[in-house]
Parts: C-alpha cells; sequence; structure tokens
C-alpha cells in the first residue's frame, strides 16, 4: 500500500522530492530536537495522483485521519474542539523553492464555536482570536473558493481608515468576521464552510492546484523548474505571533546573503502573522532589537542559527514564530545568495573546517563566476528605459550612439565611447565592434555575428532588439513611445538583462576580471576566487583553450588560464585592406593571376601566424583554415549593382559584380564553404598551410595544429590532408592535422573521418544548426521565444547543448573516431565549449578540452573543476 502521508519524525532533508523542500526542512528539525510545531507532510507522490486524475488516491483521507487523530493526541486537542481548539496551517511546499508562488492557509479550525475557545486558550484574549479568525476567511476565501483578494483588503482597509491593522479592537474583529462571510455568501452562493475537517480536506486541494496556477507556471519555466514535480503539502500545528506583544514573527539568515559576512541578518514583526513580515503591511525591525524586546527568545534563536549552519554547513535562511515568549521553528533551508557570497560563504566554511575545499568547489557555479566578471549598472541609479533586445553578451556598456563602423573608429580615436548600433552587424563591422564599447543590433539571435563576436571580445552586446527602427542612412533610431536617438546621443546598454537605457547609467567595474588580468588578489571576494580556481585546476580533467584570432585575444587567453587555442578562425584576416587581394582571387582568370593573389596573401597570412604563436608560447594553437563563402569577402550584391547602373563604375566593378552573382548562393551555410571551398580554389589552403609552416619555423616552440572545416566526407579530408602533409614534410615543420565535426554526417562517419584526422573539434554551432535544421542566423529572433513558452526546449540549444540530439552525435563520433584512432585528440569549439552545462557534459562524454571566448575561460576552467568532482552530476543549476 503506498505512503503518501510521513510525520514530522518519519522524514529527513533528503526527501525533498517527496517531501517537498519544506516539509523534508522541518523533519529534519524536528530530528535535531528543534522547537517545531507538530505537523505532517503530505507527499508531491499524492499531489501528482490528484494533478493527473482529478481525484486524491485511495487511501489519501484515511492516512491523513490517521495523522491528524495522532496529531490531536500528541497536542490534546481536536481540530476546531469549540472549548479548545487545535488549529493546523496547510503549507505548500516543492523540491524547489517557488517563493510566494504557491498558496498556504493559516488557522484551519476556527469556525463560530471554536473562536470562543481559542480566545479562552489565550488567556480571554478575544481580539486576538476574532484577528485569527477574519485572517482564516480572508486566506481560504481567495485561496480555496478563488474569491478576488482585493475584496477582502478593501472591507480591512474600510475599517481601519488611518489606523494600523493592530488598532482594530475585538467588537471591530468580529464585525470584519461577518463581512468577510457576507463577501463569501455573495461570491459563491453558500456559507463559508464551519466543519473543521472539510476546511482542512478543501485547503490541501486547494495547494495541489496551485501548482498549476500561471504565475507558478511562469515562474518554474523561468527556473528551469520541471513542471511534473507536484507540490507537497504540510499540516502544522497553529503557534501564534499575534497573540500580543510578547509575541510575534520574523526571518532571518545565518549570515548575509548579500556579502556573506556572518552576523545577524533579520526582520521581526511584534503580534503579526507569518504573511504580515512579506505583505510589508508594517515596518518590521531589524533582528537584533529582539534582544532588548525578549532576550531569552533572542538568544535560543542565535544558538538554534549556529546549531543549523554547523549541520546544514551551509547558509540557512529561516522562518519563526515567537508565542508568548515561546520560541517556534516554521522554516528553514539553505538559503539564496548573491555571487559575491557563495564565494566568500564557500571559503568561510573551509576555513572554519566545516566543508572541504572540494565541496567549496561544487558550491559556486561557473555562472555566478561570469556576474562577477562584467562591469555593471549601479543597482541604485535612476534608469531610462527605452527598449529590451536579447541579453547576448553580458555586461554594462555607455557610449554615444554610433551607426557605422567607421564613425565609431572615428569617435573613439577622438577618446570618445560609443555603442555601435546596427540592424545586423557583419565582418566588415570588426574594426567598429573593436572601437565601441558595446555593440546594439536590431535583428539576430544569440549566435549572430554580433552576439559571436562580442561575447569573444567579452564586449556588451544586446541584440535582436526589434522593436528598435535602426536607419543607419539616417543615422538614427526609433525606439517605441517616439523616443528617437540621433548620432551622438548617449544610451546604456545591459548585455546582462538585455535592457536599453536613454542617457548615462554609472557603471561599476569588475575587480575579478582585474584579478585575471594579473592583479593580486586584496578583498574578501577575489581571494576566495582565487582559492577556488586554484582548486578546481588541480582537480579538473579538461584541458582549457580559447577561440582566439588575433595576438590580443590570445594573450588575455593566457593570463586568463587558457592552455592553448583551440580554434583560430582565419576568415577576419581576410578583412580590411586584404580585401582587393581576395577580390583578386575571385577575378583571377588565369592560373598566373591566382597564384599571384595567393602569394601576396601568403606573407601577410605568416605575420598573422607568428604574432599568434609568440602570444601563445609553446601551448599548442589550432588554426583553422577558411570557412565561411567567398562571396562574404565581396562588396555587396545590392550595392555594387546600384554601383554599376550608375556612372562612376571600373571595368572591376562590373567584373565584380558578374563574380558576385556567379557566387551568390540561397543558403551560403549549406553552400560553397570550409573544406569544399578548399577544394574548389586551387592553392587557397596551400597557400594558408604554407604560412602556418612558415611561421612556426620561425617560433621557436611553436606548436601548430591544422584543422579542416566542415568535413562531411572522409575523402574531402584526405585530399586536403594529402597536400597539407607534404608542404609539412617539406617545410620540415610538424604539425597535427585534424577536422571539425560540424556536418551530422561527420560524425555519423567517425571511424573513417578518424582515419585521415589526428583530432576533432566539435563545431557546435553548425553542429546545432545542421541537426535541428535551425539557421544560426535567423531562429533565435524569429520563434525560439515561442519554443521557450511551449516548453519544446526549456534552453535554446545554441547556447546549451542538446544532450539527446546534437549530443548523441557527439558520442557516437567519440566512441567511433576513438575506435579506429584510440589517441583521436578530441575538443569542441563551438560557443558551447563556454557553457557551464555543456562542459559537464564534454568533460562526461571524454573530450580532452573544451575552447570557448578567453573571457569564458575562467568560468570553463571551474565548471570543469565542478564536473571532475561531482562527476556524472550534471545539475548545474
Ligand atoms: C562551429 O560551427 O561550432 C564553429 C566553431 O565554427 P563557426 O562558428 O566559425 O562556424
Ligand atoms: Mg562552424
Amino acid at each position: 500500500m503506498a505512503k503518501y502521508v510521513y510525520d514530522f519524525t518519519e522524514g529527513n532533508r533528503n526527501l525533498k522530492d517527496l517531501l517537498g523542500g519544506k516539509g523534508a526542512n522541518l523533519a529534519e528539525m524536528t530530528n535535531l530536537g528543534l522547537p517545531v510545531p507538530p505537523g505532517f507532510t503530505i507527499t508531491t507522490d499524492a499531489c501528482r495522483h490528484y494533478l493527473a486524475a482529478g481525484v486524491v488516491p485511495d487511501g489519501l483521507d484515511q492516512e491523513v485521519a490517521e495523522h491528524l487523530d495522532a496529531l490531536e493526541k500528541q497536542m490534546g486537542r481536536r481540530l476546531g474542539q469549540a472549548d479548545d481548539p487545535l488549529l493546523v496551517s496547510v503549507r505548500s511546499g516543492a523540491k524547489f523553492s517557488m517563493p510566494g508562488m504557491m498558496e498556504t492557509v493559516l488557522n484551519i479550525g476556527l469556525n463560530d464555536e471554536s473562536v470562543h475557545g481559542l480566545a479562552k486558550q489565550a488567556g480571554g484574549n478575544d481580539r486576538f482570536a476574532w484577528d485569527s479568525y477574519r485572517r482564516l476567511i480572508q486566506m481560504f476565501g481567495k485561496t480555496v473558493l478563488g474569491i478576488d483578494g482585493d475584496l477582502f483588503e478593501h472591507a480591512l482597509d474600510a475599517l481601519k481608515g488611518k489606523r494600523q491593522d493592530t488598532d482594530l479592537d475585538a467588537g471591530e474583529l468580529q464585525g470584519l468576521v461577518e463581512t468577510f462571510k457576507g463577501i463569501v455568501h455573495e461570491q459563491t452562493g453558500k456559507d463559508f464552510p464551519t466543519d473543521p475537517r472539510e476546511q482542512m480536506r478543501l485547503a490541501v486541494m486547494a495547494v495541489f492546484d496551485s501548482w498549476n496556477a500561471p504565475r507558478a507556471i511562469l515562474y518554474r519555466r523561468q527556473e528551469r523548474i520541471p513542471a511534473d514535480l507536484g507540490t507537497a503539502v504540510n499540516i502544522v500545528a497553529m503557534v501564534f505571533g499575534n497573540v500580543g506583544n510578547d509575541s510575534g514573527t520574523g526571518v532571518a539568515f545565518t549570515r548575509d546573503p548579500g556579502t556573506g559576512r556572518q552576523g545577524i541578518y533579520g526582520d521581526y514583526l511584534q503580534n503579526a502573522q507569518g504573511e504580515d513580515v512579506v505583505a510589508g503591511i508594517r515596518n518590521t525591525i531589524p533582528l537584533e532589537e529582539l534582544e532588548r524586546i525578549d532576550k531569552r527568545s533572542y538568544d535560543e534563536l542565535l544558538d538554534i542559527m549556529e546549531t543549523l549552519e554547523n549541520h546544514y554547513r551551509d547558509l540557512c535562511d529561516i522562518e519563526f514564530t515567537i508565542e508568548r515568549g515561546k520560541l517556534w521553528m516554521l522554516q528553514t533551508r539553505v538559503g539564496k545568495r548573491t555571487a559575491a557570497a557563495a564565494f566568500c560563504i564557500a571559503t568561510q566554511l573551509v576555513d572554519q573546517g566545516l566543508i572541504t575545499i572540494d565541496e567549496a568547489v561544487t558550491r559556486v557555479t561557473g555562472d555566478q563566476l561570469a556576474q562577477l566578471m562584467f562591469p555593471r549598472f549601479d543597482g541604485g541609479a535612476d534608469k531610462k528605459k527605452i527598449a529590451k533586445g536579447m541579453n547576448a553578451s553580458p555586461g554594462a556598456a555607455v557610449g554615444k550612439a554610433v551607426f557605422s563602423s567607421e564613425r565609431a573608429v572615428e569617435l573613439s580615436e577622438q577618446g570618445e565611447d560609443v555603442i555601435l548600433v546596427r540592424r545586423e552587424t557583419n565582418p566588415d563591422d570588426l574594426a567598429g565592434m573593436i572601437a565601441a564599447k558595446g555593440i546594439l543590433t536590431s535583428r539576430g539571435g544569440k549566435t549572430s555575428h554580433a552576439a559571436v563576436v562580442a561575447r569573444g571580445m567579452g564586449k556588451t552586446c544586446v541584440c535582436g532588439a526589434e522593436e528598435l527602427e535602426v536607419s543607419t542612412s539616417e543615422g538614427r533610431f526609433t525606439a517605441p513611445g517616439g523616443v528617437v536617438v540621433s548620432e551622438g546621443d548617449v544610451i546604456s546598454i545591459d548585455g546582462t538583462s538585455g535592457e536599453i537605457y536613454l542617457g548615462e547609467v554609472p557603471v561599476v567595474d569588475s575587480a575579478v576580471v582585474e584579478y585575471f588580468e594579473g592583479a593580486e588578489p586584496e578583498d574578501e571576494l577575489v581571494k576566495a576566487v582565487d582559492r577556488i580556481m586554484s582548486h578546481a585546476d588541480s582537480v579538473r580533467r579538461l584541458g582549457v583553450r580559447a577561440n582566439a584570432d588575433t595576438p590580443d585575444d590570445a594573450a588575455r587567453a593566457r593570463r586568463f588560464g587558457g592552455q592553448g587555442i583551440g580554434l583560430c578562425r582565419t576568415e577576419h584576416m581576410f578583412l580590411g585592406e586584404r580585401r582587393q587581394l581576395v577580390e583578386d582571387l575571385v577575378l583571377a582568370s588565369t592560373d598566373e593571376a591566382r597564384q599571384a593573389a595567393l602569394d601576396a596573401l601568403e606573407p601577410l597570412q605568416k605575420a598573422d601566424f607568428t604574432k599568434i604563436f609568440r602570444a601563445m608560447d609553446g601551448n599548442p594553437v589550432t588554426i583553422r583554415l577558411i570557412d565561411p563563402p567567398l562571396h562574404e569577402f565581396l562588396p555587396d550584391i545590392v550595392d555594387l549593382s546600384v554601383k554599376v547602373a550608375t556612372d562612376g563604375a571600373t571595368d572591376k566593378d562590373r567584373k565584380l559584380l558578374a563574380a558576385v552573382k556567379r557566387l551568390h548562393e540561397q543558403n551560403p551555410m549549406l553552400g560553397l564553404r570550409g573544406v569544399r571551398l578548399g577544394l574548389v580554389i586551387p592553392g587557397l589552403f596551400a597557400m594558408q598551410v604554407r604560412a602556418i609552416a612558415q611561421a612556426a619555423k620561425d617560433v621557436p616552440g611553436a606548436r601548430p595544429e591544422i584543422m579542416i572545416p566542415l568535413v562531411a566526407a572522409v575523402q574531402e579530408l584526405e585530399s586536403v590532408r594529402e597536400e597539407a602533409a607534404k608542404i609539412l614534410a617539406e617545410t620540415g615543420v610538424e604539425a597535427l592535422i585534424g577536422t571539425m565535426i560540424e556536418v551530422p554526417r561527420a560524425a555519423l562517419t567517425a571511424a573513417q573521418i578518424a582515419e585521415a584526422a589526428e583530432f576533432f573539434s566539435f563545431g557546435t554551432n553548425d553542429l546545432t544548426q545542421m541537426t535541428w535544421g535551425f539557421s544560426r542566423d535567423d531562429v533565435e529572433s524569429a520563434f525560439f521565444s515561442r519554443y521557450l513558452d511551449q516548453g519544446i526546449f526549456g534552453v535554446s540549444p545554441f547556447e546549451t547543448l542538446d544532450r539527446e540530439g546534437v549530443g548523441r552525435l557527439i558520442k557516437i563520433a567519440v566512441e567511433e573516431g576513438r575506435s579506429t584512432r584510440p589517441d583521436l585528440h578530441l575538443g569542441i569549439c563551438g560557443e558551447h565549449g563556454g557553457d557551464p552545462d555543456s562542459v559537464h557534459f564534454c568533460h562526461d562524454v571524454g573530450l580532452d578540452y573544451v575552447s570557448c571566448s578567453p573571457f569564458r575561460i575562467p568560468v570553463a576552467r571551474l565548471e570543469a573543476g565542478r564536473a571532475a568532482l561531482t562527476d556524472s552530476d550534471s545539475d548545474t543549476r
């Protein structure tokens, strides 16, 4: 026979799945001998059954009745007994805390008779009894009977006038009870239920139902809490904080959740019941003042807080009530905290001998570390929000709006801070993006060009702000409400929230970044980060490399702890004045002309690689041969057509237009790019390989790795490999030759491909695109919000690796690749390489390293350490 009800003495804190957080911790405190009012918990199993079947499971009513009988015996009173009533609260409590999202009903058991019994119990305190009764009707009416809560509030306000609720006397409250009963009758056509057991039964079902209230559904989606967990229900003997001034209720933390500092942090409200504290109906007093009001309870509370911290070995938050000088614990849980507090508390607990340094690493997350690395807007500052886009690359940036890359460069050279605003960016905007403090686009998702490049640079970016109408030609954008921002107007963008503000919002810099840049750890937070990072590094199995293609990025990657470059994209090296040479290459009509263009590019490429090898100082550098379709390097087809149609076009313009038309593709992402380009344009890859080899010869200790993009068939790789190996042999340079795995076919034929590859690097941006059939540049802004709302996925697969689909392909490729080449070196260089959950996946699946943008390196190091310590535990929440 299933068991649906657990007495507090039967449970413990490990039973959160079944008893919810509140029930499990009430049981834990009960078993610790702390003063918890007796009670029992109805399990989440019962709730799930009820939600699925529409009726409570067989046997539940019976079990609840038995536990209630036992509770009545223990308390020496029966529920709602007229002359001496037991009252209970019915409280929700899911596995994950969902503050204020679900329901609670207090004072169950009161009716027209037992209200007198309650007054007698409280030493003839009629006021208290009627106050409790009106609260029951109010809460029950709203929660269980679904009556608009404002109707009760308005009636209470009308009675109070300008007075506090504590100023109402017994007679007035009795009158209010009648008014409230009238509201119930009027709204439901029925009388307020007076049978105590019926009240309790209805309240339990209302708590079950509240799991599916719209606000609870929304909260779960936001917090990524599974929708099928259900809530437990706790039935607890009532204790009263509203009996008089020797009573009260409060909340406390065992240390400051904002900074981690130890001390007394909490609020207390005299003569009040639980919901009054959160509802803010009267001003609370700081918890320290309880010492003056009731020293005995205060001292006991401090003792209990210490017991709880030592027991849970973590910051706890608690709710308590004092009833006529007697302290009762109503709730505890490991408390939420800020990112800074998480690091400080973890190392404090190590110093107190409560946890090991291994545990400290698992107590903080990469997301928390990332939060500490971004400059942020001063929380207290005034802000004028004008729109919201996607939070593509976190941080806070302020500057004058500019609408072209050239203006961004010009103004920044004059010492101005600028925000580059574009409809979308393309590789041509790179210089402007580097010059700008932040980037704002009105189109494109989190893997759009703007987003990827900005994240790579650690630069704040808000993308896909579709509410903005950007006119680059007129140099302005229009935000909702007719706000017009013209070039030179100051705006502030928050890449962490996606919000866009008019004017300057003050920014606070990150001390943690200064530390990663080489500053000595000084304050407590930075010291804590230093200790945790050192330990994470000492335990992690995964290597961490950088996606970097400039010497500056390479140098930063080293400072941030990168152990090499896992992806050096070479396409950025073909822009600017070199574009001319690419044009010559495309227009070449003879072998000689083509070779001349390649010969001109080669020394430039060699110089690029030399600088990067130097910055990497003997660490491996994986250089990916050119990937994007060639037309990306040529002028825009529309601009060129206009030019050719009007006067002033040169012969070259006309030839270029013909070439651009010839190269135009409907689906360039699936077209002539990557290895296909290398096979179709003779000499292009060979030129790059020669430049790599020559550069490696010049830099002692250089460790180049040559990576071929977009391979789908081993034959493609074999033919490029043969040519590359010949060049390497001629120059006497050693380099691994490997491939990206970006096309599902490559993953599925990994056993063959591994015969021609010394390493695989999973390009999960393209692999996600091609596995899902989602265009990287379009889908996020087009419809991902719908998909997220409908729960088709909980997070974008471009952000967190989709384990079931893309992950499965990776697993296949790892296993099959290693089956033909056991020492195959394996890494990932898609955006997922810096995502916490994806890093855990990479650890689990046995990759050798992850590669991510330099600014994500610390996050990846920490998560790789956490993955090693928790091993197959993938829950990084
Ligand atoms: C990828 O596809 O994951 C990758 C790293 O290559 P790119 O983003 O340059 O296409
Ligand atoms: Mg790719």
